[in-house]
C-alpha cells in the first residue's frame, strides 16, 4: 500500500514508518522537523520536509503523492504547554490537521487515521475506561483532539470516509533504530532512564497525595510497537471508529522508578514534588475493543520489557538523534 505518515520524524511515526517498511509498504513521510529529528527517518522511505502553514502546500503535496491511506501522527503534545497556549493547539492539532483531512478527501484517500489520547477523556469516572466513557477534556491538549475526532465524524457521516482514532495511553519502550527524543522531555520514562545514565541528578514525582495507594499517578504504559500494530491492523477495509490503546494496567510513578531500577540495575533517586496541573490521578484503558475488532494483542504488555527497549536504545544512543 502506498501510505502517506505525517509526523514520520517523531517518535511514534518514526515506529509506524520502520515497521510499515518491513512489511513491504511504500511509505512518505511528511514531516516539518519542527520537533522531529531527520535522521530518525527509515532511510526506506521517501521525505517531504512539510511547511503546513503555505497556503495550498499540504494539497498539492497529497494531490503528488495520492496515498491509499494517510497515519496523521504530527501534531503538538505537551499538557502543560497547551495550559499556557492554547492557540497553538487548536491551530496545529485541529486546523492544520483538516488540511490534511480535506486534502485526503479530496484525493479519495481510503482510510485516515489519526493519534488521539486518553486525554479526552479528562477526568474518568471509571477505569478501566471504555471508548463509551464521558469525554470531557482538562486542558486545551485534550480538547482539540477531541474536536478533530467529532470532525472525523462528520466526514464520515457526510463524505463516507473511513477512518480510526486511536486513542492513547502511555506509549513508551523502542525499537533498536527508533526511540523516544523529545526535546524538551517531560515524559516519566525518558526522564528516569537519563538519571540512569547518570545525565540527571534524580527524577521528579510529580505529587504524592493523589487518592492512589502510593500517592503517586497511575498510568496505562503500552510499548510503541504494540501501538504501531494496531495502526497497521487498522489499513484493513472496513474497519473505522475509535479505539483505546493501553494494556489493561496501571503503574504508579514510583512503580515505574523501582521497575526502571530493576532494569538498568542503577539507583535512581527521586524528588517529591506538587502535583503537575492537569493530571488525572489514574489512567487505565480498556482495550477490548481494539483485541476484539481489530484481532489486536499486545505482545510486551508487562512494563519492565517495555523499560528494558527504552533503556536498550537510550544507552546506543545516549544524546538521542544527531539532530
Ligand atoms: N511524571 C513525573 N515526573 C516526570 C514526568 C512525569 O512524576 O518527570 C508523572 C506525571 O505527573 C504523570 C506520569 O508521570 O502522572 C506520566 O507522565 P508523562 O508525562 O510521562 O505522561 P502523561 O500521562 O502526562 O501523558
Amino acid at each position: 500500500m502506498r501510505v502517506l505518515v505525517t509526523g514520520g520524524a517523531g517518535y511514534i511515526g518514526s515506529v509506524c514508518t520502520e515497521l510499515l517498511c518491513d512489511r513491504g509498504h511504500e511509505v512518505i513521510v511528511y514531516d516539518s522537523l519542527w520537533q522531529g529529528h531527520r535522521s530518525a527517518v527509515d532511510p526506506r522511505a521517501r521525505f517531504i520536509q512539510g511547511r503546513p502553514f503555505e497556503p495550498g502546500n499540504i494539497a498539492t503535496m497529497m494531490a503528488e503523492v495520492r496515498p491509499e491511506a494517510v497515519l496523521h501522527f504530527a501534531g503538538d503534545i505537551l499538557v502543560g504547554e497547551s495550559m499556557q497556549n492554547p492557540g497553538k493547539y487548536f491551530r496545529n492539532n485541529v486546523a492544520c490537521s483538516l488540511e490534511f483531512l480535506e486534502a485526503a478527501r479530496a484525493q479519495n484517500v481510503r482510510k485516515f487515521i489519526f493519534s488521539s489520547t486518553a486525554a479526552t477523556y479528562g477526568h474518568p469516572e471509571q477505569v478501566p475506561i471504555t471508548e463509551d466513557a464521558p469525554q470531557r477534556p482538562v486542558n486545551p491538549y485534550g480538547e482539540a483532539k477531541l474536536m478533530f475526532e467529532r470532525i472525523l465524524t462528520w466526514y464520515h457521516r457526510i463524505h463516507g470516509l473511513e477512518f480510526v482514532a486511536f486513542r492513547y495511553f502511555n506509549a513508551a519502550g523502542a525499537t533498536e533504530r527508533h526511540g523516544e527524543d523529545h526535546r524538551p522531555e517531560t515524559h516519566l520514562i525518558p526522564n528516569v532512564l537519563k538519571v540512569a545514565l547518570g545525565q540527571k541528578p534524580h527524577v521528579e514525582i510529580y505529587g504524592t497525595d493523589y487518592p492512589t495507594p502510593d500517592g503517586t499517578c497511575i498510568r496505562d504504559y503500552i510499548h510503541v510497537v504494540d501501538l504501531v500494530e494496531a495502526h497497521i491492523l487498522a489499513l484493513q477495509p472496513g474497519i473505522c471508529g475509535f479505539y483505546n490503546l493501553g494494556n489493561g494496567g496501571g503503574y504508579s510513578v514510583r512503580e515505574v522508578i523501582a521497575a526502571c531500577e530493576r532494569v538498568t540495575g542503577r539507583r535512581i533517586p527521586a524528588v517529591e514534588k506538587p502535583r503537575r496541573p492537569g493530571d488525572p490521578p489514574r489512567l487505565v484503558a480498556s482495550a477490548a475493543r481494539a483485541m476484539r475488532e481489530l484481532g489486536w494483542k499486545p505482545r510486551w504488555p508487562a512494563l519492565e520489557d517495555i523499560v528494558a527497549t527504552a533503556w536498550a536504545w537510550h544507552q546506543k544512543y545516549p544524546d538521542g538523534y544527531p539532530d
